[in-house]
C-alpha cells in the first residue's frame, strides 16, 4: 500500500502484502543498525472520535512518511564464511545502511547483502548466469522444494543441500538497483516455519558459534537454509524485542515442502535454548514457546504493560487462545 501511493517508508520487512497495524502489532522489523523496528517509524498520535488528522491523508499523521522521499537502493550481495563476517561485524555495520547476512547451516557459508540509497538507474538482478527465472525459481524455489520434500524422508540430506544450493545460487558476487520497496523485500518462498529471536548485539558472535557447534554435532537435525541474521537500532516501546538494547534477530527456518511437516523439535529447543542463554527476546509474528513468567523477565515493561491491558479490556473481550498464553 506504501509504494502504491508513493509513500516510502525508511526500512520494510521481507513482504509488503502487510498492513501498516499488522506491522506495528508484531513488531515487524528488517536491517540496518540506524533503524528500529518498523513501528518506530510511528509518530504518537491522540485520536480523537471520527477525526484522524487535519491533512488530506490521514496517514500522514501516523507514519513519519513526510521524511522519506522516494529512494532506489543498490543491493550487493558476495559469498563469505561465518567467521570472517563475525570477525569483521562492526565493519560491515558501517559499511552499509541496511546489512544483513545469510548463514547456511551445517557449513562455513555466508551470503552478506549490502543494501545503501543510490542516485544510479536501475539494474535488474541477473543472476552470474544469464536467465534469471531459471536460477532463481526453476532451482532457488521447486527444485529446492521437491529436494527438502526428499529430505524430509532423509533428513541427512539437508547438509548436501545447504552447500549445493549455496555453490550454486549464493557464491558469486551480485549487485542490482531498484526502488528501496522492491530492494528491501525479498522472495520467502514456500510455506514454512520460523523463529526470529533478538539478542542484544554484543551477543551476536557467541550465540552463532553455538549454534553453529550444537549443529556440526548433530547433523541429523537437518536445519534448512538460510539463517538469516540482521541488525536493529534500540528503542523505548515496551513490548519491543529491541526495547533499550541494539539488538541482533537471528531467524532460524523450516519449510513445508508441499505442506509436509518436517520434524523441528529439536532444532527449536537447540535454537531457543541458545537465544534464552543470551538474553533472547521473541518476535511477537513468529513461534516461540515463552509463557508469562519468562517474558516478563525478558521484557522489563511486561508487567506494566498486562497492567494496562486488563485495565483497557477488564472482561477479556479481546483475548484470543495465543494471548491467553502469554498474559496469564
Ligand atoms: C512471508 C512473510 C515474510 C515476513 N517477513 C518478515 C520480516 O522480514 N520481518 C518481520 O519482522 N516480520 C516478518 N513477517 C511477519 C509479518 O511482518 C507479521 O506477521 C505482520 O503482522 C504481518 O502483517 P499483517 O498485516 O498480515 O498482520 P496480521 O497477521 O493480519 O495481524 C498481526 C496482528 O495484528 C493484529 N491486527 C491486525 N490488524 C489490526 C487492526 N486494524 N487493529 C488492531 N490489531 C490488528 C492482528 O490481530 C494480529 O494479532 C513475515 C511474514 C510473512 C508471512
Amino acid at each position: 500500500e506504501f509504494p502504491r501511493r508513493s509513500f516510502p517508508v525508511a526500512s520494510l520487512g521481507a513482504v509488503s502484502e502487510v498492513t501498516a497495524a499488522g506491522v506495528i502489532g508484531t513488531g515487524t522489523h528488517n536491517t540496518g543498525i540506524q533503524h528500529g523496528i518498523l513501528p518506530t517509524q510511528v509518530r504518537p498520535q491522540t485520536a480523537i472520535p471520527g477525526i484522524l488528522g487535519k491533512g488530506k491523508n490521514s496517514q500522514d499523521f501516523l507514519w513519519n512518511g513526510g521524511k522519506f522521499p522516494e529512494f532506489r537502493l543498490r543491493e550487493v550481495a558476495f559469498p563469505s564464511t561465518l567467521t570472517q563476517v563475525l570477525d569483521e561485524l562492526e565493519q560491515h555495520l558501517s559499511n552499509s545502511r541496511y546489512f544483513r547476512f545469510l548463514w547456511f547451516p551445517h557449513t562455513e557459508n555466508v551470503r552478506i547483502i549490502y543494501q545503501d540509497p543510490t542516485s544510479q538507474a536501475g539494474i535488474p538482478k541477473i543472476h552470474g548466469i544469464p536467465g534469471c527465472w531459471f536460477w532463481d525459481y526453476a532451482v532457488g524455489y521447486h527444485l529446492l522444494e521437491f529436494l527438502l520434500w526428499i529430505s524430509s524422508f532423509f533428513p541427512s540430506l539437508v547438509v548436501w543441500i545447504n552447500r549445493v544450493f549455496f555453490r550454486l545460487l549464493f557464491s558469486s558476487r551480485q549487485e542490482s538497483v531498484g526502488r528501496s520497496h522492491r530492494v528491501l523485500n525479498y522472495e520467502c518462498r514456500f510455506s514454512q516455519h520460523v523463529q526470529d529471536w533478538a539478542i542484544p548485539i554484543g551477543k551476536t558472535r557467541e550465540a552463532l558459534l553455538e549454534l553453529k557447534a550444537a549443529l556440526d554435532r548433530e547433523p541429523g537435525v537437518g536445519a534448512h537454509f538460510p539463517v538469516e541474521i540482521r541488525f536493529c537500532r534500540r528503542d523505548r516501546i515496551p513490548l519491543s524485542p529491541c526495547f533499550q538494547r541494539d539488538s541482533c534477530y537471528i531467524n532460524v527456518i523450516m519449510y513445508r515442502p508441499y505442506g509436509r511437516e518436517v520434524p523441528r523439535r529439536r532444532y527449536w529447543q537447540l535454537y531457543e535454548g541458545i537465544m534464552r542463554q543470551h538474553g533472547g527476546r521473541p518476535h511477537w509474528a513468529k513461534a516461540h514457546g515463552c509463557r508469562r513468567e519468562e517474558l516478563q523477565e525478558m521484557f522489563p515493561e511486561f508487567p506494566k504493560f498486562c497492567a494496562l491491558r486488563e485495565q483497557l479490556d477488564p472482561s477479556g473481550i479481546f483475548l484470543n487462545p495465543y494471548l491467553e498464553k502469554i498474559f496469564f
